[in-house]
Formats: C-alpha cells, structure tokens, sequence
C-alpha cells in the first residue's frame, strides 16, 4: 500500500484515546515482513524496531479526538463526554458511529432546533451539555439491547474526500498522517542506527503513550512525529499562522501554552540543527515552526528518565481538530523523505 492509501485507510479508521486497538492491528499488517521485530506493550502502543546500534525512537500516536457515551436517559438518548480538545461548535449536527462491544451503532448529534431557540439563545455558542446522541430508538432499554454501554466510544463518521491539487481532507490526519508517514520510514529506510517506530495511544488526553514507550524503549534520540496547524487561509493573520501547505514539513523551533511556551517542548538544539541541515543537504522543503497551542509526543520523550535529546517534525494541516482536517500529500511525502535521511545518518549527539 502507497503512503497516501495507507494515510486513508489509517484517518478513516476508529481509534478515540484509550480505544486504538484497530489502529494498531492495521499498523502491524503494513510493517509485516518490513522490521525485524513488532511487540505491543500493556498499554497497547505498538513498537515496530529495525536496524541495530544506538537507539533513534520515532512516535506518531494513534489516536484521535472523540466522544465518550456518559449517560443514557429514558427516552434513549445519549449524553457524551469529549476525549481531547474539540470545540464544541464543531459537534453539532455531526454523524456519529458508537463503538460498542456488539458492533458499531450509527447516531447524529442534536440538539434543540434553531427556529425553537429565543432571540438571546440563537446568538449564543452551544455547550456540548446541550447536545445529545439519537440512535433512532425510543427507550433507554433499547439503547442498552443494542448494546451501547456508559464509556463506549464515539467516533465522528467522516471519511476521506480528495480536494484539488493534492489536497486531502479527512478526520484524523491528526495523526494517523504522521502514522502512514512512520510506516513509510519503516519500511523504506536503512537505518544506521536500531530504529524503533513507536505508536502510541492517548496522546490526546495528555501524551500518555508516550511517557511509558519513552522510559521502556530507553532512546538515545528521539523524534516526534504529528500534525501542526496550517493557516493559509483567510481570517488568520500571517504572523499568527506562517505554517502553509505544500512548504515541506515544518520542524518544530519552540512549542507549549500561549505566553509562556510553558508545558512544552524546547527542542534539543543539536537534534533541530541536524534536522535542518538534513533538509537544507537532501533539497527537501521545510519550515520552522514556533506553536503557542499545545505539545505533542516529543516533549513526553524529552522529559523520559534522565532527559532524551529530542526534536519534532510536523505535517501542515488546515483546520485541524475540526474533523476535516486538510493536508497536502506532497509534504506527507517530503516529511518521510526527511525522516529516511535522518534515520540513515549519523547521529548528531
Ligand atoms: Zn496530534
């Protein structure tokens, strides 16, 4: 399968933190026959490894943001908790597959409508409180027949669409992209070092995954794999959003929480200087990053044990954690060419 097939499959696929389990299981079919060695620890992140000498550990997570079933009531409708950030105006009206141990169940999010709302409620923002899940049965017993359960799953029903010029759209390029991307490295690269490809779970929910996989894989270098919010498009100021499509893979100078950086990542500067130089040497474009909106797995691995010199590398996307994400398969392809050269060089620490 092709980088951007798997990146389809992957993004399509249901995988809400805490529930990767399908994730990983077409992780694995991809890299057999392509790495010396899969395991699965207790907490389901998948570690494929290849190559021998130091250890590089590259992390992409599996998960992606989503619904959790938190109260069902009499009449059969269901309340939700959210899994990770996501605004709540981006909820309503959406299609939804609940993921229960009986099979996935088809529901819509609702909500009181528009032309019932008074003047001052129309204007306002609707909590997600406000909002419920329809099955389409009338009764709570039904619901629980068909066996939707407190803390089930919910995935937002989105499947990939191709826009134009490359552009792929999808639900959870974030970060199943950076996973299709880590398959590719695995199996096109030859490592210098003993590479370990680490999928992790729950990064959403506070970069879980990656605070065990770091202490047991124990690297001497880590890299980050995820998305980054691209902002090319109108309502965003330039220096608000420099990061564009189709400008090659941005490497990540600085992240964490507006005004202070603080909960986040200062990559070590050998790490970023060689990655640059990497990009600069192979003609591969790329842009540097400085974002004030989160972290991602890189400072997880940073901050395992004794401190791992550590990097990221991010995939531009549009409207990211919005369910349709959009990225450009070119820079996809750019940033597995990226991560191939660092793989098969020497390590600068
Ligand atoms: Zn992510």
């Amino acid at each position: 399968m092709g980088l951007k097939e798997t990146i389809i499959k992957l993004s399509e696929a249901p995988g809400c933190p805490g529930f990767e389990g399908d994730i990983g299981q077409i992780v694995q079919q991809e890299l057999k026959g392509y790495v010396d060695e899969i395991r699965v620890d207790a907490m389901n992140n998948v570690f494929a490894s290849k190559g021998s000498g130091r250890t590089v550990m590259i992390a992409a997570h599996m998960d992606e943001i989503g619904l959790m079933v938190k109260h069902i009531d009499e009449k059969g409708f269901i309340r939700f908790a959210k899994l990770g950030g996501i605004s709540d105006q981006l909820l309503l009206g959406q299609r939804v597959t609940i993921h229960t141990k009986k099979g996935p169940i088809a529901g819509v999010i609702g909500c009181k409508p528009v032309h019932l709302m008074k003047d001052d409620e129309r204007k306002k923002l609707l909590p997600y409180e406000k909002m419920f899940i329809d099955i389409g049965e009338g009764k709570a017993d039904g619901v629980k027949a068909a066996g939707v359960k407190i803390g089930d799953p919910i995935v937002i029903n989105r499947t990939v669409t191709e826009l134009r010029r490359g552009l792929l759209c999808g639900k959870a390029f974030d970060d199943r992209s950076g996973c299709a991307i880590l398959i590719e490295v695995l199996k096109n690269a030859r490592p210098k070092n003993r590479l370990v490809g680490v999928f992790t779970i729950q990064e959403e929910v506070g970069l879980r995954g990656a605070t065990v996989s770091a202490f047991s894989v124990n690297p001497d270098l880590g890299i980050g794999v995820d998305t980054s919010a691209a902002a090319d498009h109108p309502e965003v100021e330039e220096y608000e959003g420099p990061i564009k499509l189709k400008a090659g893979p941005a490497i990540l100078a600085a992240d964490g929480r507006r005004d202070s950086l603080g909960g986040g990542l200062l990559p070590n500067l050998k790490v970023l200087d060689w990655l640059v130089e990497l990009a600069q040497k192979n003609n591969i474009p790329h842009q540097m990053e400085v974002f004030e909106g989160g972290t991602t797995d890189g400072t997880a691995i940073q901050l395992s044990r004794g401190g791992v010199p550590s990097g990221v590398v991010s995939l531009p996307s549009r409207y990211i954690h919005t369910f349709s994400e959009v990225i450009a398969l070119e820079d996809a392809e750019n940033m597995a060419r990226l991560l191939v050269a660092a793989v098969e060089s020497d390590l600068p620490v």
